[in-house]
C-alpha cells in the first residue's frame, strides 16, 4: 500500500505542542512506511482562520524538522470541490435544507433535555418536499444543509484501539455546510482524505466521534473503503486533566523562545504515548523514524511532563559542541558586545551542566556580566563564622591574589596557588567560600578557580575588594 497521511491543522491559534504530537507520529509513520505527508490547512472557519498563524504553523514545523511532500494545501481555496459534493448529496436526497431557527433549535433541545433524552435533531425540516427547499433558498431564505444520518451501527478498527461501535440512531442529522460556499469539518475532511487519496487518519481522540460521521459521509459520496483510522491518546497535564489554554501557553513558539531545542521537543513529543518496548529515552528523528510504530502506541492518556522535556533538552545541550552552544545560547547571554568569544564560550562551557534550556544561561552567566554585584553581606561568612574572621580571611586571600602575575591568571595556577592556603586554614570552606560569594554574590555557583578565571584579574580583585568593604 501506498502509505499517505495528511497533516491537517486549523490555523486559528499558534502551533501548539498537542499538535506537533499529531503531526509527528502521522510524520514518523509515514516515514516507517516510506509514505508521503501531506499538508492541508483546514481553514474552513472564515473568521478564526488567520495567516498569521498559518505562518506561525509552516515556520514551526520546519525549525522541528517535520517536513511534508504535498502541499500546503487550503481548504478555503477548495470551495468547488466542496460544492461539487454538497450537491451531490443534494441531488441524491442524502442531504436536504434546514431552515430551523436558533430558537426552534433551543425549544427542541429543552423538551430533549426535560425527557432525559440526548439532544439531537429530530428531522424537522427533513419533510419539506425538495423543491420547496430549493425555491426557499432560491428566494434568498437562509438555510444550512443537513446530512441524513442513517440511524444504524457503524464500526471500524481503529489501529490502536481495535474494534469500535457507533449507534448513529444517537445522532440525529449533522450540519455539514452552513451555505454552499461555507461548508464545515466533517464534510470537508471527508471528501479531503479521499481526494487527497489519505490511507490513514491518524488523530487525536478528541476526534474519535468524528469517525462514523466522517465513515457515513464517504459511504453516501460512494468513496469506496474509507481511510483506517487511529487515535492517539489524549495528552494530559501533570494535574491529570486534558491538557489545555489553562495550564499555561503550550505554543511551539514559546518552548522555542524558552531555548528548547528542535531534537529535544521531537524526542519528548514522540514518547508521549509511544514507546521503545525497552527503557531508552533518547532518540534522534532519525532513529525514530526507523522504530515507530502504531502498534506501541498506548490507549491510556500520556501526562505532559515539564520535568521531562527540560531533562531531555539537558540532555541534549550536554551533546552539543561548544561552538554550537555558544551560538544558540548567544541571544540568551545578558550582554555579547562587553566580552571576547573565548569569555563567552568559557561561560558558556562552564554552565552547561546545568542548563536546562538555553534561556537559563541568562540568570546562571549575569554574576559575570554585572558592573556591581548586589548580595545580602549575611551570605559570605562560611558555616557560621564570625563577620570578622570572614574579612580576615578575605583580605588573607585578596594579598595572595594581588601577588598572582597577570598572565599567570587562570584556572590551573589559582588552584595550585590558593588550594594549599585553603588547607592550611584546616577546612579549606572558611577561605573559599567566602572568595566565591565575593566574585559571583551567590550562594551557589561554579568554583571560585573557574569563576575568577574567567572574571580576570582585575574585576576578580575589584569584587573582593568590594566585599571587604561590605564586611567593614
Ligand atoms: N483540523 C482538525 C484539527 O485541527 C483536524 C482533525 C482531523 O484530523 O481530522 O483538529
Amino acid at each position: 500500500m501506498n502509505v499517505r497521511v495528511r497533516f491537517p491543522p486549523s490555523p486559528t491559534g499558534p502551533l501548539h505542542m498537542g499538535n506537533v504530537r499529531t503531526l509527528l507520529f502521522n510524520f514518523l509513520f509515514a516515514k516507517k512506511e516510506g509514505g508521503v505527508c501531506i499538508l492541508r490547512v483546514e481553514d474552513t472557519d472564515k473568521e478564526r482562520s488567520k495567516k498569521e498563524w498559518e505562518q506561525d504553523i509552516i515556520e514551526n514545523l520546519q525549525w522541528l524538522g517535520i517536513t511534508w511532500d504535498e502541499g500546503p494545501y487550503r481548504q478555503s481555496e477548495r470551495t468547488e470541490i466542496y460544492k461539487k459534493y454538497l450537491e451531490k448529496l443534494l441531488k441524491e436526497n442524502k442531504a436536504y435544507w434546514c431552515f430551523c431557527s436558533e430558537d426552534i433549535l433551543e425549544t427542541v433541545r429543552q423538551e430533549q433535555q426535560s425527557r432525559g433524552e440526548a439532544p439531537r435533531y429530530p428531522g424537522i425540516c427533513r419533510e419539506i418536499p425538495t423543491k420547496e427547499q430549493e425555491d426557499r433558498i432560491a428566494n434568498g431564505e437562509k438555510g444550512v444543509v443537513r446530512f441524513i444520518v442513517e440511524p444504524k451501527k457503524v464500526s471500524f478498527t481503529d489501529l490502536i484501539r481495535g474494534e469500535i461501535v457507533f449507534d448513529m440512531a444517537l445522532s440525529g442529522d449533522i450540519v455539514i455546510a452552513k451555505d454552499m460556499e461555507t461548508p464545515l469539518y466533517n464534510f470537508t475532511a471527508a471528501v479531503d482524505d479521499r481526494e487527497m487519496r489519505i490511507t490513514h487518519v491518524i488523530r487525536g481522540e478528541d476526534h474519535i466521534t468524528n469517525t462514523p460521521k466522517q465513515i457515513l459521509l464517504w459511504e453516501a459520496l460512494g468513496f469506496g473503503p474509507a481511510p483506517l483510522y487511529a487515535h492517539l491518546p489524549l495528552i494530559m497535564a501533570e494535574d491529570h486533566t486534558k491538557l489545555s489554554k489553562r495550564h499555561g501557553n503550550n505554543s511551539v513558539t514559546r518552548y522555542r523562545q524558552e531555548g528548547y531545542l528542535p531534537s529535544a521537543i521531537i524526542n519528548f513529543l514522540a514518547l508521549l504515548g509511544w514507546n521503545p518496548g525497552d527503557n531508552r529515552e533518547i532518540f534522534s528523528l532519525q532513529e525514530l523514524c526507523k522504530e515507530f510504530s502504531l502498534e506501541r502506541v498506548q490507549k491510556s492518556p500520556a501526562v505532559f511532563s515539564l520535568e521531562r522535556l527540560d531533562w531531555i533538552n539537558g540532555e541534549y545541550i550536554r551533546v552539543m559542541a561548544p561552538d554550537t552552544l555558544l551560538k544558540a545560547c548567544a541571544p540568551f547571554l545578558p550582554d555579547t558586545a562587553s566580552m571576547n568569544q573565548e569569555t563567552l564560550a568559557a561561560i558558556v562551557l562552564l554552565q552547561k551542566e546545568r542548563l536546562k534550556k538555553l534561556s537559563n544561561i541568562t540568570e546562571l552567566s549575569e554574576f559575570f556580566f554585572a558592573k556591581k554585584l548586589t548580595y545580602d553581606t549575611a551570605i559570605l561568612p562560611w558555616k557560621g563564622a564570625a563577620l570578622k574572621a570572614t574579612k580576615n580571611s578575605l583580605e588573607a586571600t585578596l594579598r595572595i591574589l594581588e601577588g598572582i602575575e597577570e598572565n599567570d591568571w587562570n584556572k590551573e595556577r589559582l588552584e595550585t596557588i590558593l588550594m594549599p592556603e585553603a588547607r592550611k586554614t584546616g577546612d579549606r570552606g572558611a577561605m573559599l567560600w567566602p572568595l566565591r560569594v565575593a566574585l559571583t554574590g551567590k550562594k551557589g555557583s561554579p568554583g571560585p578557580f573557574e569563576v575568577a578565571a574567567i572574571l580576570g584579574k582585575e574585576k576578580s580583585i575589584a569584587r573582593v575588594k568590594s566585599a571587604i568593604e561590605k564586611l567593614q
